[in-house]
């Protein structure tokens, strides 16, 4: 007898007939002898449009009020998913993020789990029910409703099946696993069987949103392993493990875009200390992530500073840097929402010369410019014009072969 903890996505809930067969499912789990512990997302679409309802009431929605809002998405899911259980005669229980209790910090839509309380779920589970969970949700030391960020389901998943200590984690979603990019955009994409935590953290971080980046993290410090597969066929997906030998011998594994991103340029800023804690200090005390930064030298006193935010908090970036203008001495701000961030990803990239040049021959050779750039010993990343993402990503999952298995041979050394 194991303990599961199973996670299905807004999609593999997305209608009552869905929920149904995803009971159905985890019942054949259950009459099994399985312990069951089943994580579930609002219906697709649904956080969206709470999140529109939210947006057409106030400016900038309140950021606790909006956590109250968003929870409710994936109340209606549990709920629903617990009753269709009992009709077809087992037993089990919903529990919401304060209900079981999920802690977090108190910063609003992008709370971070602090500890979890098993022990309500232990009883319920020794009572003999399926107990299905809100993601995506919890609550801080002031009984506030908090919720995790987009994608947070699959990290409420894997801090419940490390605390629960359960003997896997799976991850159900509309495509059979990890792929080498986003198989809705690419026909070519290659279904990856293993992956490290390492590369898929990095996969994630750079916009393969088939797994939230906090869980992959969760997974490697508490060595969850984690099976991401398909809610809509019984086919293996892709393991998510330590890394091995083979792993470290492939080249490039994936190329991932992200569209969710904005650039801010502050011109003529003094080059001299001090400069870029002045603008980053504010930025990061409104709970602001930044991600690329880029520092041009010009005239040997003055300096133009580029970097990149989440598109969603391009405008109250960009209202804060306006605000320090005067007093940092810039010449002028200009912005751009419409970027898009591809990357080449590979752990065998450590060993590797010539991914960034042949990266930026491929783009060239289809007339795309590009904006900005950054390198980690695993992966490349250019920023390009948001139009060119599709054509960038499979142009440059045909030049590094990724259709096919690409062990680097001792010509690339
Ligand atoms: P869920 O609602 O189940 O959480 P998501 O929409 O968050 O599902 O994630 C699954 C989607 O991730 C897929 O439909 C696919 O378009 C996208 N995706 C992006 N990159 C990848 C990748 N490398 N491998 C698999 N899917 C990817
Ligand atoms: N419902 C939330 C979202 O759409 C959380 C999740 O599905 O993981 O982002
Ligand atoms: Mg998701």
């Amino acid at each position: 007898m194991a303990l599961i903890v199973q996670k299905f996505g807004g999609t593999s809930v997305g209608s009552v007939e869905k929920i149904k067969a995803v009971a159905e499912r985890v019942i054949t789990q259950y009459q099994k002898g399985h312990k069951m512990v089943i994580v579930l997302s609002a219906m697709s679409g649904e956080t969206d449009r709470l999140t529109g309802l939210a947006n057409a009431m106030q400016k900038r929605p309140d950021t606790r009020e909006m956590d109250a809002l968003l929870s409710t998405g994936e109340q209606v899911t549990v709920a629903l998913f617990a009753m269709a259980c009992m009709e077809a005669g087992y037993k089990a229980v919903s529990l919401l993020g304060d209900q079981v209790s999920i802690h977090t910090d108190n910063v609003h839509t992008k709370a971070r789990i602090k500890n979890i309380d098993s022990d309500v779920i232990h009883n319920h589970l020794n009572e003999g029910k399926i107990v299905t969970i809100a993601g995506f949700q919890g609550v801080d030391d002031d009984g506030n409703i908090t919720t995790l960020g987009r994608g947070g389901s699959d990290t409420t998943a894997v801090a419940l099946a490390a605390a629960l200590q359960a003997d896997m984690c799976e991850i159900f979603t509309d495509v059979e696993g990890v792929y080498t990019t986003d198989p809705n955009i690419c026909d070519k994409a290659r279904k990856i069987d293993r992956i490290s935590y390492d590369e898929m953290l990095e996969l994630a971080s750079l916009g393969a949103k088939v797994l939230d980046i906090r869980s992959v993290g969760l997974a490697k410090r508490y060595n969850v392993p984690v099976h991401v597969r398909s809610t809509f066929t019984e086919n293996i997906g892709t393991w998510v493990v330590e890394e091995d030998k083979i792993m470290e011998s492939i080249l490039v594994s994936g190329i991932t875009y992200n569209k969710n991103e904005a650039r801010i340029t502050i011109k003529k800023v003094p080059d001299q200390p001090g400069t870029a804690a002045k603008i980053f200090l504010p930025i990061s005390d409104a709970n602001i992530l930044v991600d690329m930064i880029i520092q041009n030298t010009r005239d040997g006193h003055m300096t133009d500073m580029t970097f990149t935010v989440m598109r969603s908090d391009y405008d109250r970036t960009l209202e804060i840097v306006e605000k320090l203008a005067a007093e940092i001495g810039a010449d002028s701000i200009t912005g751009d929402k419409h970027i898009a961030k591809v990357s080449v990803v590979g752990v065998g990239m450590r060993n590797h010369s010539g991914i960034a040049s042949t990266m930026f021959h491929i783009l060239s050779k289809e007339g795309i410019n590009v904006e900005m750039v950054s390198t980690s010993e695993i992966k490349v990343s250019c920023i390009i014009d948001e139009k060119y993402t599709e054509l960038a990503v499979r142009a440059l999952h045909d030049a590094f072969a990724l259709d096919r298995d690409n062990l680097p041979s001792e010509e690339n050394n």
